[in-house]
């Protein structure tokens, strides 16, 4: 076990910086400050980093750390740190990590001894989630499917019984794609688009999914994400099921009791039923 303090440990530490999703207003003071403050920003474009420090009066040396690159350049991030420089990390939108590289560079960090902390701003899922008007309370974030429909319909099958809402990425150009896959592989569901957010073209589309997968494509421009609801059927579950799905999620690393507990929420069954099965 490890703890540490980020800003009293005195320890060298590096800042995941969240840069805006779209509304320039949104990059904080506190992010101004500590991008003012370091020696080197690296960044997931540079270029896009450039622009949009530049925004803001701030020039700095830029170091390029992406998908391609990240183990590598992650090692890099380590020596500068060592060398008493003091660095930051920003993808191009929203978070480092979330649907973009960061997580390597965090573990590559945590491996070497080196505390990492986090300037808050907004991440496009969690904006559209809580305005979706679908159930914020569980949720299940998935990021992007594969562009492969083949393997993009595994993914959906494997996320059919969930009883919490979905949450996706996607690409303007795949967005009526992905709709129809939904459809087809989850169900005629409760959906919300959430276009364009912190931009002036903000736009929510909210319906079902038979209902989304008719709109013209030409008026879907920009960037999206996708909120569909969780499995809302009455499920008759047998016991056997019940018992290989709490073993299920032991394995992926859940104590017993959180995992009875999430299936007692999967599956709106009582805990104490599901303890009775277990002992
Ligand atoms: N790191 C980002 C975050 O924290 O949200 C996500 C980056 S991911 C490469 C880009 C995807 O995020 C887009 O394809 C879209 O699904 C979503 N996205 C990013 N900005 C958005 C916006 N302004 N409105 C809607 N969706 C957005």
């Amino acid at each position: 076990m490890k703890r540490n303090k980020s800003f009293t440990d005195n320890k060298p530490l590096l800042y995941l910086v969240a840069t805006p999703i779209g509304n320039l207003k949104e990059f904080s003071s506190r992010a101004i400050e500590i991008v003012n403050e370091c020696d080197v920003v690296a960044a997931e474009d540079t270029r896009n980093a450039y622009d949009l420090l530049n925004k803001f009066g701030i020039k700095k040396e830029l170091y390029s750390l992406r998908e391609h690159n990240e183990k590598e350049a992650s090692q890099h991030v380590v020596d500068l740190i060592n060398d008493d420089k003091k660095v930051v990390y920003m993808s191009d939108a929203g978070y480092p990590g979330i649907s973009d590289p960061g997580n390597l560079l965090v573990k590559e960090m945590l491996a070497n001894d080196i505390a990492v902390s986090t300037i808050s701003g907004s991440s496009a899922f969690i904006n559209a989630l809580v305005a979706s008007g679908l159930s914020s309370k569980h949720f299940y974030f998935y990021g992007f499917l594969s562009p492969k429909d083949n393997e993009a319909k595994g993914e959906i099958n494997s996320l059919k019984d969930f009883r919490n809402t979905l949450i996706f990425y996607e690409a303007p150009h795949r967005i009526i794609r992905t709709i129809n896959l939904l459809k087809d592989g989850l169900g005629n569901r409760e959906v919300c688009l959430a276009r364009e957010l912190t931009k002036i073209n903000e736009e929510y589309i909210r319906g079902t999914l038979d209902e989304l997968s008719q709109l013209e494509e030409d008026t879907l421009k920009g960037e999206m994400v996708i909120i569909v609801d969780g499995n809302k059927e009455e499920t008759m579950i047998s016991d056997d099921e019940i018992t290989a799905r709490v073993a299920y999620f032991t394995k992926l690393g859940l104590s017993q009791k959180d995992a009875i507990n999430v299936v007692s929420e999967e599956f709106k069954i009582n805990k104490n039923y599901i303890k009775k099965l277990l002992f």
